[in-house]
């Protein structure tokens, strides 16, 4: 009986392991919250950016889904119209050619006259020590994820943002908080971003523009929990150190991501929002452990 309250005063809301559209969902909030508005959302085709563009679109949000594989967005774009009954406009992009981020805020401007949000989710990560990883696969990371960030943002601002206002959430990390092993590339590049998110609020708050972090913690049912060895993560007792004792789930990051894109966090600009049941407190930075992970997922 404790639980079951302890069920109700936290409860989890559903999600789907694979890129699928939730079976059912219940909304907390009001399905009009981003009405009329619309979301350009880098890495949207999967992960926890499809979920993001799945829950936008549920509370009334057009979508445009940004990444490079042109086919999976189009597929991604048909489950999540089909599910939700709003827009969604699948364009290819890569964060790393500011070209073509220009021709895809064109394409999506043409589309909707119209960009309220941007989330930059677009990132690369895999497990690596220090010592193994190239020179160029640490800037191929901060390439995507710092560099690309920028690059969309800034491309944003000009096209957009500058005379219209608008809303940024960066999707970050916990890494760099307390040094997570094997993940100097990606824990350097997201700190970065923070940082970003700071430098950019400060200069783009005179425009009524709001820039903030999200940083997630383990997430289930995505690229990133599978490759940094989530499997193996949650057959072993890793989860048991983390407060909340459980990964977090894909529909929890666009929830507190509908937050910060909402008018429901107005008055929030320059920080970053954790996300990870408090993970990072007190999960332990265990090199054996993770080594471990990293060569069972070689
Ligand atoms: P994911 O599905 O692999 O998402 C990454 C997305 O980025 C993909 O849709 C990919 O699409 C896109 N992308 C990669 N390189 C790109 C490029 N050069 N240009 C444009 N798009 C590019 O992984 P995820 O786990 O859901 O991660 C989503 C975000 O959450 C990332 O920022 C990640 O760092 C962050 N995060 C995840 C976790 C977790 O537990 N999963 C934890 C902390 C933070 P294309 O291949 O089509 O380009």
């Amino acid at each position: 009986a404790a639980m079951a309250e302890a069920a109700m005063a936290a409860p989890v809301p559903p999600d789907e392991e694979a890129d699928e559209c939730l079976r059912e969902y219940r909304h907390l909030l009001s399905p009009d919250l981003l009405a009329g508005q619309v979301a350009f959302i880098t890495g949207g085709g999967s992960g926890i950016g499809f979920r993001i563009a799945e829950i936008f679109m549920r509370h009334g949000c057009r979508t445009v889904i940004a990444s490079r594989n042109l086919q999976r967005l189009e597929q991604a774009s048909k489950k999540l119209v089909a599910a939700t009954g709003q827009q969604c406009l699948p364009l290819s992009m890569d964060v790393r050619q500011p070209q073509t981020i220009v021709a895809a805020v064109d394409e999506a401007l043409k589309e909707f006259e119209r960009i309220d949000i941007l989330i930059n989710g677009a990132a690369g990560n895999f497990l690596c020590p220090a010592s193994a990883l190239s020179f160029n696969a640490f800037k191929t990371v901060i390439d995507i994820d710092t560099i690309g960030t920028f690059n969309t943002s800034k491309v944003l601002f000009e096209k957009y943002f500058r005379d219209h206002g608008g809303v940024i959430v960066n999707i970050t990390a916990t890494l760099s908080y307390r040094g997570q092993a094997l993940q100097v590339h990606a824990g350097a590049a997201k700190a970065a971003i923070d940082a970003m998110t700071r430098h950019l609020a400060v200069e783009w708050g005179p425009n009524n523009i709001r820039v903030n972090s999200l940083a997630p913690g383990p997430i289930t049912g995505t690229e990133g929990f599978r490759r940094l060895g989530g499997k193996f993560a949650e057959k072993s007792s890793l989860f048991d150190t983390i407060p909340l004792q459980r990964a977090g789930n894909k529909t929890e990051i666009a929830h507190s991501t509908l937050y910060l894109a909402s008018p429901l966090s107005s008055y929030v600009t320059g920080t970053t929002l954790v996300v990870d049941g408090g993970s990072w407190l007190t999960s332990a930075n265990s090199f054996a452990a993770m080594l471990g992970i990293a060569s069972s997922s070689a």
